[in-house]
């Protein structure tokens, strides 16, 4: 017998000898579509699992290339006969791995550049603002202003040009309604998503916390995410953390929840669109964790001119963007043919655009459509949002 002490420790040693083998969960893995073979699947990685639990296979480089050949998508979880927690089981074999040093080096360099640079792109804390520069509207007096909702912008947004453009459409919502907000600006850090999906469990913790201690120092209650996945952290680590954020009287809010009651308030007005037809892909995360795809529904459908028609696997049984779990680090080219999959989903609809509320998906999406020559525009729902609302001044100035 081997011992796989995190795996074991973690409650989910036994997780192999209770799936019974049905194959719900290969028949919705993407890797698995693509791989083919039963150990790129779950439940092929689950009877490996036990094949080395009881010393007939070995906790080698193979076996951690099929564990990080994984979206972390849920979508086995989702589907799973004997409602085994797979999503943890993932993480834990992942952090099985991280302990016996033999976690692939992009997710290594991932984690160790948040601790190093406070994001996985080594960009570090003098880049976060970039996105503010030449910004029609002047932020500096929100930087760490005293206020009951915070924006935190996720590394992605803050630091990849492609992506600013969400950062500065929240902004524009936020103003046009008239929210009192505040930024962490410099002072945001990553929220430590990649470490864990890395398997670092030992250090995500001194990351986790640094946001939430700097919105509770400035009287926040209410917090904006643009990235789904930093909400997800936030629930996962928050309840072992000293401060139990489980208990903590802080709201948390994906960018289509909050847009949303600013809708339902009527503190959004639109101007009519020349028929716009879009179609929605739900954000793993949001949809099967989160359980957020009414809102952003919603939102599109009170937009005038705007029409959303539904693709193929929607709501809880989204196909995931493939760049999820690290994927499009450590396995770059299957991280394409998943967003690629999840793009001829697109392609069949009528839609001229496709929304969603993630960074990543976006980012998959928008590489996908690339390297197919779709001409299909890929939008997070806050820039959708935005560019629909009326100008300020035809506003009278909110
Ligand atoms: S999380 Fe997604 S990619 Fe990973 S095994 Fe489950 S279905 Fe496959
Ligand atoms: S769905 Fe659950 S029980 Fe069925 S093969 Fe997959 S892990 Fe095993």
């Amino acid at each position: 017998m081997t011992r796989l002490d995190v795996i074991e420790e973690s409650g989910h040693g036994d997780d192999p000898y209770i799936c019974a083998s049905c194959g719900n969960c290969t028949m919705v893995c993407p890797t698995f579509r693509l791989g083919k073979w039963e150990s790129f699947g779950p439940r092929g990685r689950l009877q490996v699992t036990k094949n080395i639990l009881e010393g007939k296979a070995k906790f080698d480089e193979e076996y951690v290339r099929k564990l990080f050949m994984c979206s972390l998508c849920e979508n086995c979880a989702s589907v799973c006969t004997t409602s085994l927690k797979l999503d943890e089981f993932w993480r834990e074999a992942r952090a099985q791995a991280w302990e016996m040093g033999m976690a692939p080096k992009p997710a290594k360099y991932a984690s160790s550049s948040i601790m190093r640079y406070g994001d996985p792109l080594a960009m570090g804390s003098s880049s976060r603002l970039r996105w503010a520069q030449d910004f029609e509207i002047d932020i500096t007096d929100r930087i760490e202003a005293n206020a009951k909702v915070g924006y935190i912008l996720g590394c992605d947004v803050a630091l990849k040009p492609q992506l600013n453009d969400i950062a500065r459409s929240m902004v524009k919502i936020l103003e046009h309604a008239g929210v009192e907000y505040t930024l962490l600006g410099e002072k945001e850090t990553c929220c430590g998503a990649p470490m864990l999906w890395a398997g670092n469990k030992s250090e995500v913790h001194l990351i986790a916390e640094k946001n939430y201690l700097l919105l509770e120092e400035l009287g926040v209650e209410k917090v904006i995410f643009s990235c789904p996945s930093c909400i997800y952290i936030w629930h996962i680590v928050g309840s072992t953390t000293p401060h139990k954020r489980g208990n903590s009287p802080l709201k948390l809010y994906t960018s289509s929840q909050f847009i949303s009651i600013l809708d339902k308030n009527g503190l959004l007005a639109y101007r009519e669109q020349p028929m716009i037809t879009v179609t929605y892909h739900d954000p793993c995360i949001s949809a099967r964790r989160l359980g957020i795809y009414h809102q952003p529904r919603d939102l599109i459908e009170h937009i005038p001119g705007v029409y959303k028609v539904e693709m193929a696997y929607s709501g809880t049984e989204t196909r995931c963007c493939g760049w999820h779990g690290l994927l499009n680090l450590t396995n770059p080219l299957v991280s394409l043919e998943i967003a690629e999959m999840r793009m001829r989903d697109v392609s069949v609809t009528p839609a001229s655009r496709v929304i969603s509320e993630c960074p990543r998906c976006i980012q998959a999406l928008d590489t996908a459509g690339q390297t197919m020559q779709y001409e299909l525009k890929v939008q997070d729902i806050t820039q959708l949002v935005a560019e629909c609302l009326v100008e300020p001044e035809k506003d009278g100035g909110s």
